[in-house]
């Protein structure tokens, strides 16, 4: 069967390798945020994107994704929580849903994401952002979840679901949270443990939990994908666009600077066609 490339985000170099993909005929699936969340949105004017002077950055922003759309690409709107390789081919997860490709574009933009005390050190050994790939390995056990996403409540009532005991920390309790999850107003944070998570300080208040579920908006490219290497914390690329990771390619702000749409653009229409000859070189 034919392998779909997948396209992380839909800002000016993810809808570039999209239209490039599907120009040579591959399924493309476009999963990114809403479109308002693309940097280019927030341009009040664009002067210097060749050909297309004068445009707000949404009119730029809606006449690529048309192009793409009609070019035959495909689109999700939702956050890729997590990524892993999985075999020769790679699996993203979007709320409750699985996603695989043969080919990965991460064209995220910057993503910037100040993390809490602790978070890095223990991310993957009680820290996660993905309730969905990690609510299993704690069943039965006490778990803490920051929900900085709308869709965190939901997230919070499916750990409870599975059998988690689960306090929800946010600036405001949700409606929709579980009446039977506690609820602390989110403040100053650190997350402790050594080797593993043992709680988090919250207001100068130890509460000792097994696992800290951190549900953001945005998540950074090396916190999506394990091994993703960066340099001078952009993700690092050759001229084909590839990462150090097989069938990974990246384009965009993501990759550093300058922070053009001509240059996301360009970079974009490499990735789209790099990921093309890679899928074709593992059908030989
Ligand atoms: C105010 C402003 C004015 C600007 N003016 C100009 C200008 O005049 N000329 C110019 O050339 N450039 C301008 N830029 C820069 C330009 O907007 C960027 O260089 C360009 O948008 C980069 O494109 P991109 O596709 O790499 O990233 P983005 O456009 O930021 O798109 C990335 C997309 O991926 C999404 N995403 C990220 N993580 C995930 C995830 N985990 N799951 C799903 N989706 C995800 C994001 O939400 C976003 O929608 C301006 C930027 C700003 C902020």
């Amino acid at each position: 069967m034919e392998q779909t490339i997948i396209v992380l985000g839909g800002g000016p170099a993810g809808l570039s390798a999209a239209i490039a993909a599907r120009s040579r005929d591959k399924r493309v699936l476009v999963i990114g945020n809403p479109i308002e969340s693309s940097a280019l949105a927030k341009a009040e004017r664009v002067d210097n994107y060749p050909g297309l002077p004068g445009l707000t950055g949404m009119e730029l922003l809606e006449k690529m994704q048309t192009h793409a759309k009609n070019m035959g690409a495909e689109f999700i709107t939702g956050r890729v929580i997590a990524a892993m390789s999985w075999g020769d081919s790679y699996a993203l997860t979007v709320g409750s849903e699985v996603y695989q490709c043969g080919a990965l574009v991460l064209t995220p933009g910057v993503v910037q994401t100040a993390k809490y005390p602790g978070e890095e050190k223990l991310l993957g050994r009680g820290v996660s952002y993905c309730a969905t790939c990690d609510g299993m390995l704690y069943r039965g056990r006490d778990v803490v979840v920051v929900g900085r996403t709308e869709d965190a409540p939901a997230e919070a009532n499916f750990l409870q679901s599975i059998g988690c005991k689960v306090t929800y920390i946010a600036t405001k309790k949700p409606e929709s949270l579980n009446e039977s999850i506690g609820y602390l107003p989110l403040g100053k944070l650190e997350v402790t443990g050594e080797d593993r998570v043992d709680g988090i300080v919250l207001n100068g208040e130890k509460y000792p939990c097994d696992g800290v579920f951190i549900l953001r908006k945005a998540v950074a490219p090396a916190d999506l994908l394990m091994g993703l290497e960066l340099e001078n914390g952009a993700i690092r690329v050759d001229r084909s666009m590839t990462t150090n990771l097989p069938g990974v390619f990246a384009a965009g702000d993501c990759t550093g600077r300058p922070y053009q749409v001509a240059k996301a653009v360009g970079e974009g229409l490499t990735a789209g066609e790099c990921a093309v000859e890679y899928l074709d070189s593992k059908n030989q």
